[in-house]
Order: structure tokens, then sequence, then C-alpha cells
């Protein structure tokens, strides 16, 4: 049986230093670090990931602006705020939930947002940035899977790392994190050949392709680290992962569950973002 992943726990840790840094921070510089989070139109999933990200920052002593607009606006209006949001000083991040209405390029407003207030690390000089291993952001959900194997000890140097999924938000950012690491990394997709052989073979093995239960017992290796990054809402309103827990934990050295693996793990490094961007901001005034 495999050890089961708390992202609660290792998240709670993080948070709690988190909070001691806001507060020396607050100390020094007599004000708490900033987020301004947008949302447009009423998602509700995005609404409850808005609300989750403002719950956290009041924990830890961010303080978070939650901008709120009508699904009707137009992108002008919202490229206007988020220049204005640039200009704020009190403003350290900017997060835009995405996804946004059909007529607003989500490029436009990730390029729009200033890349040292991008806390996301979603604009393309912060991607580039990752690229070379010289970065000021990294992207949370990734950052998370990593700080979450350094947490359980997860040797990540010379093993076989297989990635399914390739989106700019994952996939991709999670194999230069791995390769920087030294892992030997895959990547697979939708097009991928054989996937079920490649995944075999992973040592660790990250899943983000948004199938709930895709992964089975019979694609993962015995021993394996299956970590699982994926979120589907089932038709009885349960959640579930990327991976089929209940056949892969038995095979798994170590699994993330869904819901309390991952998924804490990106708001928390949301903070940790927010934090550097003030500590960087206050550092260049
Ligand atoms: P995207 O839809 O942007 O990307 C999905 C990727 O999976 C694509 O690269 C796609 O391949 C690949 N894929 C889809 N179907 C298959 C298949 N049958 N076989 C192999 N590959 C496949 O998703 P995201 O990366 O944004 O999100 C992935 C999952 O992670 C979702 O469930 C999402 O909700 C969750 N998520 C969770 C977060 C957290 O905090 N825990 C944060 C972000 C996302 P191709 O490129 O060929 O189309």
């Amino acid at each position: 049986m495999a050890e089961i992943v708390s992202g609660k726990v290792v998240s709670a840790k993080v948070r709690e230093k988190i909070k001691g840094d806001v507060a020396s921070f607050y100390k020094k510089h007599g004000r708490a670090p900033g987020l301004a989070v947008i949302m447009v139109g009423n998602n509700p999933a995005s609404a409850v990931y808005v609300r989750n990200k403002h719950k956290a920052c009041l924990e830890v002593g961010i303080t978070s602006y939650e901008i709120t607009f009508d699904e009707n606006i137009s992108e002008e209006e919202l490229l206007a705020k988020i220049r204005e949001l640039n200009a704020d000083s009190s403003v350290d991040g900017i997060l835009v939930q995405l996804p946004l209405p059909k007529h607003i390029s989500e490029e436009r407003v990730i390029e729009t947002i200033s890349s040292v207030k991008d806390v996301d690390a979603f604009h393309p000089e912060n991607v580039g940035k990752i690229m070379i291993g010289n970065y000021t952001f990294l992207p949370c959900t990734p950052a998370g899977v990593i700080e979450l194997l350094e947490h359980y000890n997860v040797q990540v140097e010379g093993k076989k790392c297989v990635i399914i999924g390739r989106s700019n938000i994952v996939g991709k950012p999670m194999a230069h994190l791995l390769l920087e690491r030294n892992g030997t990394v895959t990547v697979c997709h939708s097009r991928t050949r054989e996937l079920r052989e490649i995944a075999k073979e992973a040592d660790i093995l990250v899943v983000a392709i948004g199938r709930a239960n895709f992964v089975t017992a019979d694609m993962v290796k015995p021993g394996a680290v299956v970590i699982d990054v994926g979120i589907n809402r089932l038709s009885d309103g349960k959640l579930a992962g990327d991976v089929d827990f209940s056949s892969v934990e038995p095979v798994a050295s170590l699994i993330t569950p869904v819901p309390g693996g991952v998924g804490p793990m990106t708001i928390t490094m949301l903070l940790k973002n927010t934090l550097s961007a003030a500590k960087m901001h206050e550092n260049n005034r």
C-alpha cells in the first residue's frame, strides 16, 4: 500500500512559515504584501477558487483585493484595470482568474500584467526565465508538486519521470522543473502512442489531463511515486483525480489523493510568490 501524501499537512506547514515571514515583512516595511485577484463573470468553480485564495491570504496576513467584473466587461476596460494595478504600489501580485469570456484574449490579459507582479508566472517573460533557470516566480501548481516531493524526500535525480499532459500551466513547466532536478523526463499528451507502456516505466508519474480516473493500476510501475494534479467533478458532485486512486494505491509507493493532495499546495505557492514579489518590490524602491 502506498503512503498517502497529505497536501493539507505540507501546505499548513509552509503557510505557517509564510505567515511568520509576512509578519517580519510588515515589521520591516510597515505594510502587508498585497494580492489583487480579478474575476470576470460568475463561473461557480472560479468563484470557489477566488474565495479560497482570499481566505488563504487573510490567514497569513497578505492583503487581498478582490475585483469582480460583469461577464460583459470589454477587454479594454479589463486591461485598463490591470494597468492601474500595475502602477499601484500597494499591490505586489496580480492574478486574473481563468478562464475568461470568449471576447477577451487571455494572451493579451496575461501580457498586460507587469512581469514583476505576475505571481501565476504565466507572462512570456517569466516563462522564458523558467526555461533558462533564472526565474523570479515559479508557476504555482508545478512548484507545489516539487514542494511535496521534497517534503516526502523523493529524489528526482536520475529517475524516470513521466508527465501526462502538456498544458502551459501544468505539464510543460512541470517537465522543466523535474529536468532541472536532473530527472529524465518524458512528456505525454493526447497524440502519444503507447502511453500505457511509457507510463509504466515511470519512477515518478505526474498526471495532469482532466480525465477522471484515467490512470489505472496496469499503467503504474510497482513502487512508483504517483502525483495526481487532476480535479474532475463527477456527475454525483464528488471530486475525482485523473488517477484511479483505489486501484493505483496498492501498486504505488507514494500517492496524492484528490482532494487534499496537490490542490492545497497551489494556493500556498501563490502566497509564497506574492511574498517574494513584495520583497522584490521593496528591495527595488
Ligand atoms: P488542459 O486541458 O490545458 O491540458 C490537458 C492536457 O492533457 C493536454 O496536454 C492534453 O493533450 C492532455 N490529454 C488530454 N486527454 C488526454 C489523453 N486521453 N491522453 C493523454 N493526454 C491527454 O488541462 P490543465 O493542464 O489546465 O489541467 C489538467 C488537470 O489538472 C485538470 O483536471 C485541472 O482541473 C487540473 N488542475 C489542477 C490544479 C490544482 O491546483 N490541483 C491546477 C491546474 C489544473 P493535448 O495537448 O494533446 O491536447
